[in-house]
């Protein structure tokens, strides 16, 4: 049995997006809303990635502040000391937003 644990994992918490890029292999943005997990399953999720000690996660999508959850999601990524990145088109990053990830531990 290997003591190697994960280092990082990439979490895609939604395919849903503002932009409809003609390049984008996620197009399909409101039938991709029916396919997400509730907020709870990611939070265990997450939970459960801090307790193996995951060091850090990749955050994308489609676009990730399209998520109704997204800052919860963080909020938990945050509390649990896990560092994050996220991967956006940056359209939807509010002053708010911005006041909030200044704030946040990432990478
Ligand atoms: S912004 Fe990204 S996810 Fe959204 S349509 Fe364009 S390439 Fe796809």
């Amino acid at each position: 049995m290997s003591n190697i644990l994960p280092f990082e994992a990439t979490l895609t918490f939604t395919y849903r997006c503002n932009l409809a890029c003609p390049f984008c292999y996620e197009r399909d943005s409101r039938s991709a809303a029916k396919n997400e997990l509730p907020l709870s399953v990611w939070l265990d999720f997450i939970d459960e990635m801090a307790d193996l000690k995951m060091f850090r996660v990749r955050v994308t999508g489609g676009e990730p502040f399209c998520h109704p959850y997204f800052r919860p999601m963080l909020e938990r990524l945050g509390k649990r000391n896990m560092r994050y990145f996220i991967i956006s088109n940056g359209t939807l990053i509010t002053r708010e937003w911005a006041d909030f990830l200044a704030g946040e531990r990432r990478c």
